[in-house]
């Protein structure tokens, strides 16, 4: 019987090259480390740094929005690309932000969050055999899609704690076999922000080897220094690219799953020929908000931003008192922490024992990588820091408790 408990034996963080989801022999499936990582918070009664989603709420307008659209009998069957004013809402946020030109009628699809549109995409353009290359680390769901694809999975290491990856490395696993290359900026779990030497590179590789580029950027808006440029506006880029993002990280809505992607009409096309058949459609009140939203003024969106980076400095204080050696994050929900600093070589071993040690949950980022290659990431936990301050102040006094023994 399928209980969505991790199957006996079958760690997450020890997946097998197939990817993660895997139904083990007795019918059990690995629940993914977010599920697992949050399980484990509820069970422990620690506090829940793992699965990365905010304690509070995103803007009033969004939420009043869907109330509306509720009580409006905005409740049935949106259309399969998309509510008409959230693709209005998309383009004119693509143009407002980024000068990027996407016509709302045939450039934009929404998904039932970046998920699904990573989830089609992939169905759409891998088959049996073709390459997609990827950073590495890379989020859960990139390996587990390619696998379910048939497709084959390449890597180029982003390492702690720069985070910078080799060209050149690129530039080897880019060849006539890449289908896709994927890039994530900014990039879950590290919280870097590729430069735009590295973006311009994958363009010319996927010119060279006629690659489509797939980007996610859910984060777009949660950056702390510098704004976030979309690959598509490289030159050359936008012909051959997807780009993908969601209302979740940005409005703090990650339980609504209201996603989409901008793409040349042809890829649209592709993408929804798959996704029809995925959810159909989703969350037709929600469309409405997630559009109110992207129509906000830009100071809700960079005030949003400067609200998470006072919490991540506070996340990164309790880790650094508490030991941790940490590369601070650029953007995003996450810090990566070397445990190295505390006598711990494998940060899987630290995550089972961190509820009880010190009452906090994290993840490991060896669940990120290819267990070929979790060498090189071991001693590695991912810390959320989209959470309220005294949260955040609690759990860094309970870090603390880790030097002190
Ligand atoms: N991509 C990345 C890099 C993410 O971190 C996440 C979730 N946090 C997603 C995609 C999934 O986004 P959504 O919840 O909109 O499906
Ligand atoms: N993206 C979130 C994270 O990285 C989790 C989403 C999920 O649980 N699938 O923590």
């Amino acid at each position: 019987m399928s209980d969505f408990s991790p199957a006996p034996g079958l760690r997450p963080w020890q997946r097998t090259a197939a990817g993660a989801g895997l139904l083990a022999a007795d019918g059990t499936i690995a629940a993914t480390i977010f599920a697992e990582m949050s399980a484990l918070a509820a069970s422990t009664g620690a506090i829940n740094l793992g699965q990365g989603f905010p304690d509070e709420d995103g803007p009033a307008e969004v939420l009043e929005a869907a109330r509306q659209a509720i009580a409006d009998g905005v409740n049935q069957y949106p259309p399969g690309i998309g509510a008409p004013v959230l693709r209005e809402a998309i383009a004119a946020h693509q143009l407002r932000w980024y000068g990027l030109e996407v016509d709302a009628a045939s450039e934009v699809l929404v998904t039932a969050g970046a998920t699904e549109a990573l989830a089609a995409t992939i169905l759409a353009l891998v088959d049996e055999g073709d390459e997609v290359v990827t950073f590495e680390p890379y989020y859960d769901a990139y390996a587990a899609l390619i696998a379910r694809a048939g497709g084959v999975h390449r890597t180029v290491p982003l390492l702690f704690p720069d985070w910078r990856p080799d060209l050149d490395e690129l530039d080897a696993a880019v060849t006539d076999r890449t289908r896709v290359i994927l890039v994530n900026s900014p990039h879950n779990p590290t919280g870097t922000v590729l430069g735009d030497d590295v973006l311009d590179r994958v363009v010319e590789l996927a010119i060279r080897h006629d690659a489509v580029i797939v980007t996610d950027e859910v984060y777009e808006h949660l950056t702390f220094g510098a704004p976030h440029r979309p690959i598509a506006t490289r030159p050359g880029a936008r012909e051959r690219t997807i780009t993908i993002s969601s209302g979740g990280k940005t409005f703090s809505t990650t339980g609504w799953k209201i996603g989409w992607l901008t793409a040349p009409a042809h890829l649209v096309t592709s993408v929804l020929a798959v996704k029809q058949y995925l959810t159909y459609v989703n969350g037709a009140p929600f469309q409405p908000a997630i559009a109110t939203g992207l129509a906000l003024p830009d100071a809700v969106f960079t005030d949003a931003a400067a609200a998470l980076r006072a919490k991540r400095d506070v996340l990164a204080g309790g880790l650094e008192a508490a030991g941790f050696a940490i590369p601070l994050p650029d953007a995003g929900y996450f810090i990566v922490a070397g445990a190295a600093p505390l006598g711990y070589d494998d940060g899987a071993v630290l995550c089972r024992e961190l509820p009880e040690r010190a009452g906090v949950v994290g993840v490991p980022v060896s669940a990120f990588v290819h267990p070929d290659r979790h060498d090189a990431y071991r001693s590695l936990v991912r810390f959320a820091f989209c959470k309220r301050h005294d949260v955040l102040e609690e759990a860094s006094a309970r870090l603390s408790r880790l030097s002190a023994a």
